[in-house]
């Protein structure tokens, strides 16, 4: 397969600090990928995203095999890999522990409620995979198979991975992901989040269908 160039380490670097800065990826946990025309670059295993430098990226193949850098590649490598090959669509990939969308899979919850008109265009829901254990071949394995038909799935007591077609996109569509947690939370406090109903997500479909 022939692809064309579409991050470097630069992007890396700036996507995983804004994650970092926005309390998305705490200490060192998270990593994030992009493919490139060699192979797919990777963080480091065991880095800060906010600390890293360009020596803290490696670059792999589509089966986790190290090409070049001086270090380990995160030990997600294998989820990694297994979305790319699935969905030639997806050049660019986030997994982080997000505390509050990391409440969701704590809690054992799929997010499934259309509270926001952006939620309601991007998504129906969003699914939760139950519990294996990180940095294995089963959890890649089944994350694979979720990604056949979603771009962004919740890991039960673990977080959250999202793949975009750029790191700029999976960066803001985890960041409104959260927004719409952060919401939701608040509208339950106060007294019940509430979803729109199925003519006002069909119409704001329909608005953007036709734009
Ligand atoms: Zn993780």
């Amino acid at each position: 397969m022939e692809f064309k160039e579409h991050g470097s380490k630069s992007d890396i670097l700036y996507w995983s600090k804004r994650l970092y800065q926005k309390e998305m990826s705490p200490s060192t946990s998270g990593n994030v990928s992009t493919r490139t025309n060699n192979g797919i670059l990777i963080t480091a295993s065991g880095v800060c995203l906010n600390d890293m430098d360009e020596n803290d990226i490696v670059l792999i193949d589509y089966n986790g095999n190290l090409i070049e850098g001086n270090k380990k590649a995160s030990s997600e490598k294998i989820m990694h890999t297994e979305i790319y090959t699935k969905r030639d669509d997806i050049n660019a990939i986030i997994h982080c522990h997000c505390p509050v969308i990391t409440a969701f899979c704590v809690a054992g919850k799929p997010i499934t409620k259309a509270i926001l008109p952006d939620f309601a265009l991007m998504y129906n829901e969003i699914p939760l995979i139950p519990y294996y254990c990180p940095s294995t071949i089963e959890l890649a394995d089944i994350v694979g198979k979720y990604f056949e038909n979603n771009n962004v799935v919740l890991l039960q007591n673990h977080g959250v991975v999202l793949g975009a077609d750029t790191l700029q996109n999976a960066f803001y569509q985890l960041e409104s992901l959260r927004a719409y947690i952060q919401t939701y939370f608040g509208a339950e406090i106060i007294s019940s989040a509430k979803s729109l109903n199925k003519k006002q997500i069909a119409e704001i479909r329909q608005l953007y269908i036709k734009k």
